[in-house]
């Protein structure tokens, strides 16, 4: 190819051959896996030693797939930037990636998002999981202000894909005067805390099982809410304990009306809920272990609408998958990440889903 002065000098079938050629070598580099490493060492702004978080880090040359290495000048561990991200050993090509985000923004099955990726149901499984471990910092870590809406959103437990042994234990029927007898069907429910502010900063986190309590509103506001001044919630004396204890003004709103006597509404968390339920049902059934995963999934996909167009979409979903931490790998992306002990909730019952 010769020199370019200036592209305007060129012959039109000289540009078709230059842009020929560019075509061909775009096409090379997305299909080498390397691509990836150096998407995730340019996201990165900032490389930590993912042994000890320590900052100390020297460069320290090049792997033999010409990627960045470095070490950690505290434990002299080597690393590259995609140490213990979702693309540490994963045979994907760039190419191949981004797809998967293309899939997953448009909410594709797994075997259809196989299908366009030209892989086996069990990668794109294992990569969704490790996708939606990666996001699952962005709920840790947000944090409510002002006037802030809570309620809790519940849905059926969902024993799907879980092991034999991992089965709740069949129990016997227990006399009805042992204590327990006023444990309710609600207790078969998963509860969801959440909130939502005035700026649209919200979460959905798994609590537990049966009606919110005191402990799991505390579990899930604090640390989230200190900034927020007014919570509006329903007349659930769950909420009122955590917001004496914090000095939030609360407005309680009761069942059956719109609005309290002073205007406040749970307009904008029951449109959330309302959301979320249309989300999930696209999804025909999903085991309660991996429910908090599509709780973050859902969450993902909303705030990434609120600031990103529709086309650029997939490509800032993998941005901001691929710098994070991913704790998920193919020995334990089957385990049960609910939180719910399902020999507990089914401890008092008659049951055993193995013969149901
Ligand atoms: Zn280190």
């Amino acid at each position: 190819m010769k020199h370019i002065e200036n592209i305007y000098d060129l012959l039109p079938e000289e540009i078709e051959e230059l842009i020929n050629k560019i075509v061909e070598a775009l096409n090379i580099i997305k299909d080498r896996k390397n691509t990836n490493s150096r998407f995730v060492d340019s996201e990165k702004t900032l490389i930590v030693c993912p042994r000890c978080n320590s900052e100390h880090i020297i460069k320290n040359g090049h792997d033999k797939n010409k990627v960045q290495t470095y070490q950690c000048k505290d434990c002299n561990k080597k690393f590259n930037a995609c140490t213990n991200t979702l693309v540490s050993h994963v045979k994907l090509t760039y190419e191949q990636l981004l797809i998967f985000f293309e899939c997953m923004d448009d909410k594709l099955s797994i075997r259809k998002t196989a299908a366009k990726m030209n892989v086996n149901k069990n990668t794109v499984f294992l990569l969704r999981h490790k996708v939606l471990d990666c996001i699952s910092i962005i709920r840790e870590n947000i944090k409510l202000r002002g006037t802030a809406e809570g309620d809790e959103t519940y849905e059926s437990i969902n024993l799907k894909g879980t092991k034999k042994e991992n089965m709740p234990r069949f129990s016997k029927p227990r006399s009805s005067n042992n204590g327990n007898s006023k444990r309710g069907i609600n207790d078969h429910l998963v509860c969801i805390a959440s909130a939502i502010d005035e700026y649209d900063n919200f979460f959905l986190e798994i609590v537990g099982t049966g009606p919110i309590t005191s402990l799991e509103v505390e579990k899930a506001f604090s640390n989230r809410l200190n900034d927020v001044t007014c919570l509006i919630t329903d007349c659930k004396t769950s909420y009122e304990k955590f917001a004496k204890d914090n000095s939030i003004r609360l407005e309680q709103v009761k069942s059956g009306t719109y609005k309290n006597i002073n205007g406040y509404s749970l307009g904008n968390i029951n449109s959330l809920h309302s959301e979320w339920a249309t989300f999930i049902s696209r999804f025909r059934g999903v085991s309660t272990k991996h429910l908090q995963h599509y709780l973050d999934w859902f969450s993902f996909q909303k705030i990434i609408s609120y600031t990103t167009e529709t086309l650029k979409r997939p490509l800032t979903m993998m941005k901001k998958a691929t710098v994070n931490k991913c704790n998920i790998n193919s020995n334990n992306v089957y385990d049960n990440s609910s939180g719910i002990d399902f020999n507990k909730v089914y401890a008092d019952y008659n049951y055993s889903p193995l013969t149901n």
